[in-house]
């Protein structure tokens, strides 16, 4: 590529899942012919009606011209075959499951297939971007690109370098999520990059504020949105992560970064109790059978 920081070119999207949907959706939204790759050919399907569906609604709320969208459908294309999305791409980004294996694996194999000086992304959200970096020959190339869910309104990406990413990788990068209308920062590859680090560290200690009665689970709630406009309290987004998630996603931290996110033992009983959220019905707060919040339900210091 002549342009250190140029965007151009066909864009292979691997895993074609909630976040290859997504990405895909920026990408051939944003002017690029996109590929988008899976194994599975539902899964396929399943991505091109979603992305259709977010394009069409854009045309429906007078966000996006009816041209516009017909082109961002045009762009893309799916295939189930590796080889053939990744031939000749100037920009790779892998979304397969959470795998280290099956990651390496694809990259192993696309990678000799795409443009001279092509760019790697890897969406893993906890995996070692370093490790997977060593399955392919120009580890300088391949950076950590990661995504948030919903793809197509959240406007974050985390840059995440491994031990081998160059500048110029950083740079290419920072231009490519540019060009898709997003906002980059740059993480050093640690447990929770920042994002789920700081959420997790700030459910943990919402749950032991609860749990010593401080105040009321709805008073936490507001005191974050109200007092720090947060769009939604931490008790509340724990209810819609899963506190099972939050649990695994704290253990891993505490085993990674120590004490302090040692899970509050009420994270521990409520999933224990399967009171696992939202998903389950019942978290911090009850949920109804249409999903709406049951009016003052939430877990008071003398039920814990
Ligand atoms: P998902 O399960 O929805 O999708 C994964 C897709 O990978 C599936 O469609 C599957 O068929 C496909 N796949 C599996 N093996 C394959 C192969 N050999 N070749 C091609 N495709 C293959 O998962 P997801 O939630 O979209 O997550 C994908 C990645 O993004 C994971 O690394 C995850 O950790 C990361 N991530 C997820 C979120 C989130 O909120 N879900 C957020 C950021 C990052």
């Amino acid at each position: 590529m002549s342009d250190k920081n140029e965007v151009a070119g066909v864009v292979v999207v691997v895993g074609a899942g909630l976040m290859g949907t997504g990405i895909a959706h920026a990408f051939a939204a944003s002017g690029f012919t996109t590929r988008l790759v899976d194994s599975n050919g539902q899964a396929l399907d399943k991505a091109l009606h979603g992305i259709h569906a977010i394009l069409d609604g854009g045309v429906r709320l007078g966000k996006l011209a009816l041209e516009a969208a017909e082109a961002a459908k045009a762009r893309l294309s799916v295939h189930t075959v590796l080889t053939e999305g990744a031939a000749g791409a100037s920009l790779l980004v892998e979304t397969v499951s959470e795998n280290l294996a099956l990651k390496k694996a694809i990259l192993a194999e696309a990678a000799p297939l795409l443009a001279e000086g092509a760019l790697l992304a890897t969406n893993t959200s906890a995996l070692s971007v370093t490790e997977i970096a060593a399955s392919v020959p120009h580890s300088e190339r391949l950076i950590g690109m990661h995504f948030f869910n919903p793809v197509h309104k959240m406007k974050l990406v985390e840059l995440v370098l491994g031990i081998a990413t160059d500048e110029a990788t950083v740079a290419r990068s920072r231009s490519w999520v540019e060009a898709i209308g997003k906002t980059s920062i740059l993480v050093n590859e640690s447990p929770g990059l920042t994002t789920s680090r700081m959420s997790a560290m700030l459910g943990n200690e919402a749950m032991w504020m609860l749990q010593e009665g401080t105040a009321s689970a709805e008073d936490i709630d507001t005191a974050l949105r109200m007092g720090f406009n947060h769009p939604m309290g931490p008790l509340e987004l724990g209810d819609l992560t899963g506190w099972d998630t939050r649990l695994s996603v704290l253990r891993y931290l505490h085993s990674t970064l120590g004490e302090k996110f040692r899970p509050c033992p009420l994270i521990i009983k409520m999933v224990a109790a399967g009171r696992h959220g939202r998903k389950t019905g019942h978290g911090v707060y009850q949920y109804d059978a249409a999903g709406q919040r049951v009016a003052g339900s939430g877990l008071k210091a003398s039920n814990l």
